[in-house]
């Protein structure tokens, strides 16, 4: 029996060269391409003169009022130009290489004509004629397509599967809800799309299609959700509330909201027998490693072990010494573990680790490494997870039996991508600061004021303070950023030498050199730290109160937010300065929106805003679904509503056993796979 899972090749015309075309699109079966929606429409409508503008493409009604003349260039070059009187005026149209259209034009006839309007010259470049009465003319819908494949033959092939394959297209959102949300039904929707009456039409079918993509979509996700928990794959951590509680009191300050909801939702995780996979997010120096501290802590009190993994030695460094005088007081047994620790150290660690006296083990990639076995690893911390590849996440989740996993970003994921990319995730967030701390004064100042610029930095070393310097960015080419940043830190000696002490931090030096620099540079042996941003800062320095970023109008808003972060960790009052001569609007409006805002949510939206989804983490690596019809963001509302919906149906029946979710069932069962979630 036919279904939609038959192949295009049963389809008129359809070839080996067809066929190939047709799967570059993405086109196998007929679903396939009854599904291949157009992305836009040509409304071929009769309209009015002065409702046209520049370069409209439009149709135009009108009397011929002589016989055309065809003019030939060449042996296949020639143009007819017909004269149309459209509303008293008279219209030039003309048509290019088609001569035999000239028999279609009569004189005194009325004739429609679709075309590109020339506004200047008042003409017109013909593209189709009508000969059909009145003003409608339809719709005609725009497909991508390639070099294998015309729009016409899509249509045409577009056209014999909906004719033969209509009354079998399956529903797949459920009744109720199509009701609710006044949605067209699935043969509708795929009817409209293709071929729309009129633009009322073609808006009503794309409202239901976009609906559809998003709640099957949401469906994937809530049903993926529901298959891990019900695997019960994860290990209740049975925490000691009275432990945990008197860690948090040691501390030597009072939690903030944010930081208290965080603890509160991870807690319930842990309690649970499936496994976490939770995401915290919050402006550096919002307190995420304090929650870490104390989810580790409460790990520990129920006798597991927990590891913490960081990007570099220096940020695995300084976690391990924060961390370690947290929980000195109780009782807890740490270690870093990283390429540079000496060999004798290493393997007392991994011993200890495999014993279980080591409670908490802090490191870089050095982590996953073969030979490091934990003894019960149950939970686990990964910060600045993006900076981490999905194997390296894997890899060491694996060290442990199903452990619960919490990571942790300083760029936040706008909410529109925390409900899609990170569907399978969890999300906490920590939007505000801890008390008392001040925000960063922020400024855009032009190149030529850079003289300004070191005058006022000169007047914050003469308090005591310190300065980051970030050179230029300059993409692809680590020779041109060193050379960039040596001739910004010569500048900087000259400046301020012997006075104060300037140093350079570039990406091709070793570890050992960097680390001794930027041990020099927290202990205040070096005032003015010039540095390329291939260099990870992430380093706590509360003396630093500047930041001055060369040619910020190159930096993407999240890497200035974060280099941005690096200073106003203490208490003095500190500044960024942001140095551009901006070439674009999206540029300047970087650079004003950095200036408005020092929240970080705020800035993802914005940046995503400017950038369109795709680019936010590099479109590849964002695991952004790739939706055809639907934009997370423009229809943002339409998402939401689709996964509550999503979430109502899943928890509700999640075996999906009820009659109106039948559809739903069937085309999961088909089409539930998702890819790319790790
Ligand atoms: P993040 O990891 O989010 O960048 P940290 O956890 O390192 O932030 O915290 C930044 C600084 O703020 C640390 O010195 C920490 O001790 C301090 N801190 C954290 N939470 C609070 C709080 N609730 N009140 C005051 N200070 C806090
Ligand atoms: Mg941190």
């Amino acid at each position: 029996m036919a279904d939609l899972s038959d192949s295009v090749t049963l389809l008129t015309g359809v070839g080996p060269k067809r066929i190939q075309a047709l799967k570059e699109l993405g086109i196998a079966t007929i679903h396939d391409l009854l599904y291949h929606f157009p992305f836009r429409y040509e409304d071929l409508k009769v309209k009015d003169l002065n409702e046209i503008s520049d370069q409209e493409k439009v149709t135009l009604k009108g009397i011929v009022v002589a016989t055309p003349i065809l003019t030939r260039f060449g042996p296949n070059r020639n143009r007819l130009v017909v004269r149309l009187l459209v509303q008293q005026q008279v219209v030039i149209v003309t048509f290019f290489n088609q001569p035999w259209l000239k028999d279609r034009f009569v004189p005194d006839q009325e004739i429609a004509i679709f075309g590109k309007w020339d506004q200047r010259r008042q003409s017109m470049t013909g593209m189709k004629i009508f000969t059909a009465q009145g003003d409608d003319h339809g719709m005609d819908a725009i497909y991508s397509v390639n070099k294998g494949i015309h729009q016409g033959v899509l249509i045409k092939l577009i056209k014999e599967a909906f004719d033969k394959y209509k009354t079998l297209i399956p529903e797949s959102v459920p009744a109720s809800i199509r009701a609710h949300y006044r949605l067209l039904n699935e043969q509708q929707i795929v009817g409209q799309m293709h071929f729309p009456k009129d633009n009322a039409e073609a808006k009503a079918a794309r409202r239901s299609a976009i609906f559809r993509e998003f709640f099957l979509f949401e469906c994937k996700i809530q049903r993926l959700r529901g298959i891990e928990r019900s695997v019960g794959n994860g290990v209740a951590l049975h925490y000691q509330l009275p432990a945990v509680q008197e860690f948090i009191s040691k501390l030597p300050f009072e939690l903030t909201h944010g930081q208290k909801q965080a603890v509160n939702e991870i807690a319930k995780d842990m309690k649970s027998p499936h496994q976490m996979n939770r995401l915290l997010q919050g402006d550096v120096g919002s307190g995420k490693t304090v929650v870490a501290a104390i989810a580790m802590f409460s790990a520990i009190t129920a006798g597991y072990q927990t590891a913490l993994m960081v990007p570099t030695e220096i940020l695995a460094t300084q976690h391990f010494e924060k961390l370690s005088a947290l929980f000195a007081t109780m009782d807890v047994k740490t270690a870093l573990l990283t390429g540079s620790t000496p060999t004798k150290a290493r393997t007392q660690i991994l011993e200890a680790l495999r014993t279980g006296k080591i409670n908490v083990l802090i490191g870089t990639h050095a982590l996953i490494q073969d030979t490091v076995n934990f003894k019960n690893l149950g939970f686990v911390v990964i910060d600045e997870q993006h900076r981490f590849g999905v194997d390296q996440r894997k890899k060491l989740r694996e060290k442990g039996i199903a452990p619960d996993v919490l990571m942790m970003t300083a760029t936040p994921i706008p909410r529109t991508l925390a409900i899609t990319t990170y569907g399978e995730m969890d999300v906490s967030s920590i939007r505000e600061m801890p008390q008392g701390r001040l925000p960063v004064k922020t400024s855009w100042v032009k190149n030529k004021q850079s003289e300004q610029v070191q005058t006022f930095l000169a007047g914050q070393l003469a308090h005591k303070n310190q300065a980051f310097v970030i050179s230029p960015l300059i993409e692809e080419s680590e020779t041109m950023d060193l050379k960039n940043a040596q001739a910004l830190y010569e500048t900087y000696v000259t400046a301020f030498e012997p006075k104060y002490k300037v140093a350079l931090l570039h990406g091709q030096m070793n570890n050992a050199d960097k680390n001794a620099i930027m041990t020099a540079f927290s202990q205040d042996e070096i005032q003015i730290l010039v540095s390329t941003t291939v260099v990870e800062v992430g380093v706590d320095v509360p003396n630093a109160t500047v930041m001055i970023i060369y040619d910020a109008d190159r930096f993407g808003l999240s890497q200035l937010h974060q280099l941005r972060g690096r200073v106003g960790r203490g208490v003095k009052q500190a500044y960024c300065i942001l140095i551009a001569d901006p070439k674009n609007d999206i540029a300047v409006q970087r650079m004003t929106a950095m200036v408005a805002t020092n929240d970080g949510f705020e800035l993802s939206e914005k940046d995503l805003e400017l950038r369109g989804p795709g680019d936010v983490f590099g479109a590849k690596q964002s695991g952004l679904p790739d939706f055809k019809v639907g934009d997370p963001v423009a229809d943002f509302n339409v998402l939401q509503a689709a996964q509550i919906e999503a979430q109502q149906i899943f928890s509700t029946d999640p075996d999906l056993d009820l009659p109106d979710h039948q559809g739903l069932k069937t085309y999961l069962r088909h089409f539930g796979a998702i890819e790319q979630l790790d």
